[in-house]
């Protein structure tokens, strides 16, 4: 099938793009930016969505960059999913970046689709969206009233919705770099590789210089309408102790709202999310222990 038509729109600067994405919004057009399109154009291909108007955001300048402070990694909204994977300085602050990345689709389609892309299309299956919950990051969105932040936690309200105003674009995803001593960890369930997950959890474990857990989060997809963060503190031994893994099951079990479709079933995906959750633990604890020791692994 082919998309139903629309009217196509390349601005060349970010001011241009917002003040149309503002003009088409108070007109009523059903508008829509289109970044790497590997989301955005099966659905229209398909029908499921017609937008009236693309916003090309293509030929932006100045947003295809990731760059790394001291606090945080911050993605642009033209940074392909494999650029993010490959840059080596996102990797060396936020390793969790790269191991979730290498689960999204298939490199054809990281070559072109964009982490921030991922994120505002918030598929409930989207790994980037359980990577910037987990690390408590924020979206970066400008529109002709100014720039706001929108931490993960208020950003994501149901399966491919946000609080994104149809008026703002999305300039930059800023993923804050984990406290010393965390390890990391995305593992997941896919019936091919490259498809969405059956179920995907990732993981950071922070242990102290004595080697003791501090602390524990895991950011869970396809387990519910989004992404689904459990806090795993109640599973954390006493000082010098390490995790409950029972703990860590209950509480996961507790957290998730799998629904069934043709893929899996409810309780299927529930058995996943504790099986997962148990692995990507262990993983992540690993990790930390490694770093404090002095050794990091891919
Ligand atoms: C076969 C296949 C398998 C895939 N498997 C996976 C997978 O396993 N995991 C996964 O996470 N993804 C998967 N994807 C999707 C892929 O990751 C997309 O790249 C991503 O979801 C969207 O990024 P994009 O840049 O292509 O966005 P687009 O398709 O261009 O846009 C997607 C949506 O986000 C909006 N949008 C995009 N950028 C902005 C912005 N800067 N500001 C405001 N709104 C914006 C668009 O308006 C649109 O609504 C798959 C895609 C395909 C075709």
């Amino acid at each position: 099938m082919k998309p139903s038509p629309f009217h196509y729109h390349r601005p060349a600067t970010v001011e241009e793009a917002v003040r149309l994405l503002a003009e088409l919004r108070a007109g009523g057009a059903d508008a829509k930016v289109l970044a790497g399109g590997q989301s955005l154009v099966p659905l229209m291909s398909m029908r499921l969505a017609a937008p009236g108007h693309l916003v090309d955001i293509n030929h932006l300048p100045g947003l295809d960059r990731v760059e790394v402070t001291a606090g945080e990694v911050r993605v642009g909204a033209l940074a392909r999913h494999r650029t993010v994977e490959r840059d080596d300085a996102a990797y060396a602050a936020c390793p969790l970046l790269r191991r979730a990345l290498v689960h999204v689709a298939h490199p054809a389609i990281r070559n072109r689709g964009t982490t921030v892309g991922s994120i505002v299309h918030a598929d409930p299956a989207g790994e980037m969206t359980a990577v910037l919950a987990v690390l408590g990051g924020r979206l970066e969105l400008v529109s002709t009233s100014g720039t706001r932040q929108v931490a993960a936690e208020t950003l994501f309200t149901g399966p491919m919705t946000t609080t994104v105003r149809t008026d703002e674009l999305a300039v930059a995803a800023l993923f804050p770099v984990p406290p010393a001593g965390t390890g990391s960890a995305f593992v997941e369930l896919a019936r091919r590789s490259g498809d969405y997950a059956l179920c995907g959890v990732a993981a950071l474990v922070t242990v102290d210089a004595d080697l003791a857990v501090t602390g524990a989060r895991l950011g869970l997809i396809s387990v519910g309408p989004m992404p689904v963060v459990v806090d795993l503190a109640p599973a954390v031994h006493g000082s010098g102790g390490g995790i409950d893994v029972a703990a860590v099951r209950a509480l996961v079990d507790a957290a998730v709202e799998p629904d069934a479709d043709i893929h899996a079933s409810a309780e299927y995906r529930r058995h996943l999310a504790g099986v997962l959750s148990e692995r990507a633990v262990g993983a992540a604890l690993e990790d930390a222990l490694r770093r404090r020791r002095g050794r990091s692994a891919a």
